[in-house]
């Protein structure tokens, strides 16, 4: 598998405060990545980075081989990658299938592209086709990450990124949320997971990053993670 995604040695500021500190992370065609840590380590702001949201000081991110790190979010999406952030944010006073339609703006003009994708999402989530008219701020928490997930995969995305999509939900609906990813990433979409809920992510993906204080401090195979106790003992301890 060759990396479709690479930053190297970034570095990220909110004003004078420095949130990422060197970050080198690759995520190869294909793969599941977790990006693990406990609050405020920088995991959001690595995936800001990413799509452009937050400029990179230092360093370089490439994907499929280019330099994105000067190009403006829109352009990103444009590139096939998509940004699910944290707490869904979905738009409550519209419906389903309008918040699912807003996430196929970048392909509006493949009409054809666009029902069917729907139809997809639909396939993958059914308790979104069962509530397609309902406004979505009526939606539970779990059909809300759903929904979520399922708008960022509207536009076709080749890299999907998800900020804690287990935040917040009861264990059976995060079990279901897994299994989707799984799914995704099956038919052919990268992902990249942050989450706080390690054992969830582990048992998932194919490699993990740890990241404290700004900065890479673990990376290894998901299931040597896994095995590992001191990790298990520091990273698996939140629920
Ligand atoms: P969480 O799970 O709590 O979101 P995180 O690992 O995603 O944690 P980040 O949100 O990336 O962490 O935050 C990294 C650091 O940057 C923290 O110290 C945070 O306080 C700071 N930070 C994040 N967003 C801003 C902002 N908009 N302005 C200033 N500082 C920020």
């Amino acid at each position: 598998m060759s990396n479709q995604l690479e930053l190297t040695q970034v570095d990220a500021y909110y004003g004078k405060i420095q949130a990422l500190r060197g970050i080198s992370l690759s995520v190869r065609n294909g793969e599941i990545v977790t990006l693990l840590g406990s609050n405020g380590a920088g995991k959001s702001t690595t995936l800001k980075t990413i799509s452009e949201l937050v400029r990179v000081r230092n360093g370089s991110i490439r994907f499929e081989g280019e330099d994105i790190g000067k190009l403006s979010p829109h352009q990103i999406v444009d590139r096939g990658i998509v940004h699910v952030p944290e707490g869904r944010r979905v738009f409550g006073a519209m419906t389903v299938t309008e918040n699912l339609e807003l996430g196929s703006f970048p392909k509006r003009k493949d009409t054809q592209f666009v029902k069917r994708t729907m139809e997809h999402v639909f396939e993958l989530f059914p308790r979104l086709k069962e509530r397609h008219k309902q406004k979505a701020g009526t939606l539970s928490g779990g059909e809300q990450q759903m929904l979520a997930i399922g708008r960022g995969l509207m536009s076709g995305p080749k890299l999907l990124m998800l900020d804690e999509p287990s935040m917040g939900l009861a264990p059976i609906v995060v079990q279901d949320i897994m299994k989707i990813i799984k799914k995704i990433n099956s038919e052919g979409t990268t992902v990249l997971l942050v989450e706080q809920n390690a054992k969830a992510a582990l048992k998932l993906a194919h490699t993990g990053y740890v990241i404290e204080t700004g900065q890479i401090t673990i990376q290894d195979t998901a299931e040597k993670l896994r095995q590992d106790d001191s990790i298990v003992k520091a990273y698996l301890a939140n629920p």
